[in-house]
């Protein structure tokens, strides 16, 4: 897997990012994308709320369209460009943009407020791969970040007077950052978590079972290769997301405290994400993300919190999704197939082949660089045979 990830970087797409942000949360920015040299027809998509002031392009390289879409949020506007025949060496794009990185439509996701900024992908605020699926390694420099801001990103985190600095040299679709004012750290084996107050009991269980969790899968899947940045955000909408090593929490304000277990579960749900992240987002293969990583979750409890206690998620999972209709055969699945059904489905997989070739099949795919079904199931195959794979792909279109 460091190979791979290795080979991977060395020719895969670079972000070199710079961003603005004045005190009413205005963005400018400049970013420049370069792209292997095999790419000769891309296209790039950003949110229509910002103006786009400049391209620079390269001789030979053009912007063949740039047309409003809707897809796959609403809002956009996409660019397409071109290698001329004969063009040599890689495609280098320039954007140069403004515009307020707040909208209405957030989901409740507001990327400026009060306590400070969180970005990520949804804000569609950089020049997004229109597959959404596009990973590169990047260099931002922030400005404009007030001085009590504490910075959580990915990779070399340097805090500057003004802003911050972002070197990552391994690759992923976003370039996220939680910039919040007050946030204490604290420190783990493999996790570094930050939150407005250590103290509270959903902090406190986020660090115990982000920290166990992160063991208990390194000895199944292997070493992770990053430590992994957690913050612990105060929001109304209780949405959870996860990125290569690093990982955004909710905490609402006035919340009653989750369960330890509830935390637990959802702790290491994200913490599963370092392994389970990489099938398209747009596709049913997008069960191999959450199905996968929800399945790991249940085992942690399991394997933590012991069997009743995982027994009662099971039999929870089993009730909410009696009538959720397939996992796959209709494009991205929804939420109750992704976290519900698609979880049980791995669950009566473990029961049919047994925990050891189930083991040694999740430890295989986590390795692999492609998460489609068609590998899931190839290796499935492999591993207990090809009545097994037919069944497991009945099962996911049942
Ligand atoms: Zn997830």
């Amino acid at each position: 897997m460091f190979f791979l990830a290795l080979a991977a970087a060395a020719s895969a797409p670079h972000y070199d990012l710079h961003a603005r942000f004045d005190p009413q949360g205005r963005l400018d920015a400049e970013v420049t994308i370069t792209l292997p040299e095999d790419v000769r027809d891309k296209s790039f998509i950003l949110s229509r709320r910002f103006m786009l002031e400049g391209l620079d392009l390269p001789p030979g390289v053009i912007l063949a369209a740039a047309e409003p879409s809707d897809t796959p949020v609403d809002g956009l506007y996409r660019y397409r460009f071109q290698a001329l025949p004969g063009y040599q060496g890689p495609m280098r794009l320039g954007f140069r943009y403004s515009g307020p990185i707040n909208y209405p439509d957030d989901n409740g996701v507001t990327a400026f407020r009060p306590q400070g900024y969180e970005l990520f992908i949804d804000h569609m605020w950089f020049p997004v791969g229109a597959d959404i699926q596009t990973r590169f390694t990047l260099d931002a420099e922030f400005e404009g970040l007030a001085p009590d801001l504490v910075p959580v990103g990915q990779g070399e985190v340097t805090r500057t007077p003004t802003g911050v600095r972002i070197r990552r040299d391994f690759i992923d679709i976003d370039v996220p950052l939680v910039a919040m004012r007050g946030l204490q750290r604290a420190q783990a084996e493999g996790v570094e978590f930050f939150a407005p107050d250590l103290t509270t009991p959903r902090a406190t269980y986020y660090v115990r079972h982000s920290e166990q969790a992160a063991r208990f899968f390194g000895q199944w899947f292997g070493p992770l290769h990053h430590t992994v940045r957690m913050a612990l955000v105060r929001r109304e909408r209780t949405m959870a997301y996860a990125r290569t090593a690093y990982t955004v929490f909710p905490e609402r304000p006035g919340e009653t405290p989750p369960t330890e277990v509830a935390a637990a579960r959802h702790a290491a749900h994200e913490v599963a994400h370092a392994w389970w992240m990489l099938a398209s987002p747009l596709t049913d293969d997008f069960w191999l993300v959450e199905s996968a990583a929800e399945y790991c979750a249940v085992r942690y409890i399991e394997a933590t919190m012991g069997a009743e206690e995982a027994e009662r998620f099971l039999a929870e999972k089993r009730r909410v999704s009696a009538e959720a209709g397939p996992v796959m055969g209709h494009g991205r699945p929804n939420r109750v197939q992704l976290y519900q059904k698609g979880p049980l489905l791995l669950v009566d997989l473990e029961r049919r082949i047994g925990r050891p070739a189930m083991d040694r099949l999740m430890v295989e795919m986590s390795r692999e660089a492609d998460h489609t079904t068609a590998v899931f199931l190839r290796l499935l195959t492999n591993i207990a045979g090809a009545d097994a794979a037919a069944e497991f792909e009945r099962a996911l279109h049942a």
